[in-house]
């Protein structure tokens, strides 16, 4: 049996922090996880919204699997994937951009991620008053990007811009099932915390266990942990069971 563990990062395994950049990992953190990693029959992906370079970055555990942009990008062992539609999404993306720029100069506290294949627009840090102005602006300005190419969807203090493609979280978590040769009987984990890891959820159903972080009212996991401390003290305890039965 081997154990295919998913993890998306910020709210899972890093607390959300008011700059994305700032998202950091501790040592004890990060060390546990290449402990479980280094199990012959663990395999660890990280999946997230992030671009796959900063996630590559900020979480740095040998022989695992990072997929980024929600999917559109996977790297790993012999492993180099990047969605065909993402790539011909860009100059559409680049556009957004600027528009984006554009309609949001002279808000304080907002943060456009540029992600190549997908956008990101933060408002976490911008003041409660202006928060209704923020998205009054981003729903005007995407009423005219074409629906037929983009899909938007709304997290955490967030909005994300994707191409409109069947491919999320949950795809990409098919997509790294079926490379990595998932068969019965193998135990694939996600753990996550917000409205996109929704979608890895409903894949892994009857294929696996699913854990949301925080409430579950709402989500299609099976099973809540508390927060991200209970996430770590979970991750303990699987790895000491894992390690006596060595499986
Ligand atoms: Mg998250």
């Amino acid at each position: 049996m081997r154990c295919l563990l998913f993890f998306d990062f910020d709210g899972t395994l890093t607390p959300i922090v008011a700059r994305p950049s700032l998202a950091k990992l501790g040592k004890d953190k990060l060390e546990l996880l290449k402990n479980l990693a280094k199990i012959p029959a663990v395999t660890i992906a990280i999946i997230s919204g992030r671009k796959l370079t900063t996630l590559k970055e900020k979480i740095n555990i040998p022989g695992s699997y990072y997929v980024g942009n929600h999917g559109f990008e996977i790297s790993g062992p012999k492993t180099n994937f990047v969605h065909p539609k993402a790539k011909e999404a860009k100059p559409l993306f680049k556009k957004i951009l600027l528009e984006l720029k554009k309609g949001l100069r002279g808000i304080k506290g907002i943060i456009i991620e540029d992600k190549g294949a997908t956008l990101s627009l933060h408002y976490r840090c911008v003041e409660g008053p202006k928060v209704a102005e923020v998205k009054r602006i981003f729903n005007k300005l995407a009423e005219s990007w074409p629906k037929s190419k983009i899909k938007i969807t709304e997290g955490k203090k967030v909005f994300e811009i994707r191409p409109k493609v069947k491919w999320d979280k949950g795809e990409a978590v098919r997509w790294l099932l079926k490379h990595l040769g998932f068969q019965k009987g193998d135990c694939p984990i996600y753990i996550g915390d917000d409205t996109t890891d929704e979608d890895a959820f409903k894949v892994l159903a009857s294929k696996g266990v699913t854990i949301k972080v925080g409430p579950l009212k709402n989500s299609l996991a099976q099973k809540s942990l508390k927060d991200i401390e209970a996430v770590y003290k979970f991750l303990e305890t699987l790895l000491l069971e894992i390690s006596a039965k060595s499986c």
